[in-house]
């Protein structure tokens, strides 16, 4: 009698151990978790100048690395102890559910159908869709002048593809790329006729290539930029949240645009109202 009760007192801690660790090890830290074991790694872009840009030497530079690391710094995290990973438009997502990221800086913006996998904290700057031709078009000026079956290259996975797939798909050709810079590339060789996206990326590559290419066309959506991070993980996002006001309001926020999207001309707009939806 007196083995069996122990037999089976046995088991019974050894399940409530066995639950215990599963809920424990399951999941992702949150990044405000990493953050206190003193390292986050955060989703950029490596190819808009301006905004997310590898360099060469291998050092990153642009408005969402600033946002990205002014951020971190509030959650007590120095810039030598972030890791920058490459979050495409079509991967900002999985990036985030698989807990390969801590959060996302990277021109992504906050929709109704992204929040149904992820979270955000922000926005910490709108921006609207445009155009970019070469310099010498004359034909393309909006996106009602894309008809007649014109090419038309944006990224997969893009609040912008989507877009042009919802009200101007039966006029255009649109073709789909993972990165803008591709995108870049086969407009200035002639492969398509213009590209579209935000035009706060449109103007760093306008201003990478003066005279031969250029933003056309009043923008005509909003997309307010949030940062990415894991559904429910509530603590980080109101961190986050705080963090980017703060940037706002220190003036950090405008000197880290006007050293970053400042030099492509575009014209820093009012900073927005952080959104604690
Ligand atoms: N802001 C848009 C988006 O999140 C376009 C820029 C991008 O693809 O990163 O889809």
């Amino acid at each position: 009698m007196q083995i069996h009760r122990s037999v089976r007192l046995g088991i019974g801690v050894m399940a409530l151990a066995v639950v215990a660790s599963a809920c424990g090890g399951s999941g992702p830290k949150s990044a405000v978790e990493s953050a206190a074991d003193g390292h986050l790694t955060i989703g950029i872009k490596y190819d808009q100048p301006g905004l997310g840009l590898r360099n060469p030497d291998g050092s990153f530079t642009g408005f969402d690395v600033e946002v990205a690391k002014y951020v971190a710094d509030k959650l007590g995290v120095s810039p030598e102890n972030i890791t920058f990973k490459e979050a495409p438009s079509a991967q900002r997502e999985t990036l985030i559910e698989n807990g390969e990221v801590d959060y996302v800086a990277a021109t992504y913006s906050i929709t109704d159908s992204r929040k149904q996998k992820v979270d955000f904290a922000g926005p910490y700057f709108i921006a609207g869709q445009s155009l970019l031709v070469q310099s010498d078009n004359t034909d393309i000026t909006g996106p009602t002048s894309l008809n007649d079956g014109k090419k038309l290259c944006s990224v997969t996975g893009s609040a912008p593809a989507q877009t042009v797939k919802d009200r101007y798909a039966r006029d255009v050709q649109l073709q789909e790329f993972d990165t803008y810079s591709a995108c870049v590339e086969a407009l200035r060789n002639g492969a398509v006729d213009a590209v579209t996206t935000d035009d706060i990326i449109l103007a760093g590559y306008a201003a990478r290539y003066p005279g031969e290419l250029k933003v056309v066309g009043e923008p005509f959506t909003e997309e307010p930029y949030g940062i990415g991070l894991a559904k429910t993980d509530d603590e980080s996002r109101a961190k986050i949240n705080d963090a980017i006001d703060e940037m706002i309001a220190d003036g950090s926020w405008e000197r880290a645009f006007n050293d970053t999207v400042g030099a492509s001309g575009y014209q820093i707009p009012t900073p927005p109202t952080v959104d604690r939806y």
